[in-house]
């Protein structure tokens, strides 16, 4: 599956140049042209799934698999403090590409690179409706 209107498609073929940390027959990992930090890097699948929620599951099993290895190794490499896995789905979620992709980015210690989010509170309301919601309805 492909999408002829997607850079990352192209990126994941070979057909636009990256730098390329990792490939398998599966996934591509490769720097970030914007990065947030220095080995700020992508996974992508090579067949084209707009986000997470149309990602097969046996390809949300490695993407993870290959996320863990490359924080170790960014984190050992480039003497970070932390790493960030992040993965947006949905242009309000703050995705820019619509092709999955997982970022995988080392942080060192008051680097001031992003909040994730900023923090609220937990309301016993919302709390009693999703954890209701979820035992009438399991996950799995
Ligand atoms: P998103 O906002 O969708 O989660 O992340 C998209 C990321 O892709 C951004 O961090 C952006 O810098 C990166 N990006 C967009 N176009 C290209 C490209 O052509 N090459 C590379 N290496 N990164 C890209
Ligand atoms: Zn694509």
């Amino acid at each position: 599956m492909r999408n002829e209107n997607c850079i990352f498609c192209k990126i994941a073929a070979g057909e636009i140049p990256s730098a390329t940390l990792y490939e398998d027959e599966d996934f591509r990992v490769f720097l970030d042209l914007g990065p947030a930090n220095d080995g700020h890097a992508l996974i992508i699948p090579k067949e084209h799934y707009a986000n997470l929620l149309e990602l097969p599951e046996e390809l949300c099993g490695k993407a993870m698999v290959i996320a863990k290895k490359l924080a170790k190794r960014l984190k050992d490499f480039t003497g970070a403090d932390g790493v960030n896995i992040v993965n947006n789905n949905g242009e309000a979620a703050g995705q820019s590409v619509f092709h999955f992709h997982v970022h995988v980015i080392p942080r060192w210690k008051n680097d001031g690179k992003f909040p994730l989010w900023i923090p609220g509170e937990l309301t016993d309301e919302v709390r009693d409706k999703l954890v209701e919601e979820f035992k009438k309805n399991p996950l799995v």
